[in-house]
């Protein structure tokens, strides 16, 4: 896939999954961009933009909440059949 730069129409720096705990429902949490859109994840409970913009912090919130047990933020959204190691599988490889 060819690279396209932050400045492209649409960019291509989406993001859908959450990058403290993989949890990915469609919301945009950045955008193409590469902007934040401040969205409060129902799993883990950080904001997109606050809490995740940096690798260190990233790795150091999701070591403090599934140490915590994994609480959902929003616990009614938890699916019943919900998998940590599942959803943990799928953060980008550039935020794990
Ligand atoms: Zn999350």
């Amino acid at each position: 896939m060819p690279s396209v730069g932050p400045e492209a129409p649409g960019g291509n720096l989406e993001e859908t999954v959450c990058r403290v705990c993989g949890r990915d429902d469609g919301t945009l949490l950045w955008d193409g961009y590469g902007a934040p859109q401040y969205v409060i994840c129902d799993c883990c409970g950080i904001e997109s933009g606050l809490g995740d913009d940096h690798l260190s912090k990233v790795r150091e919130t999701r070591g403090y909440w599934v140490a915590a047990g994994a609480r959902w933020d929003v616990p009614g959204r938890r699916p019943k059949d919900w998998d940590l190691l599942g959803q943990l599988s799928r953060i980008p490889t550039e935020w794990r």
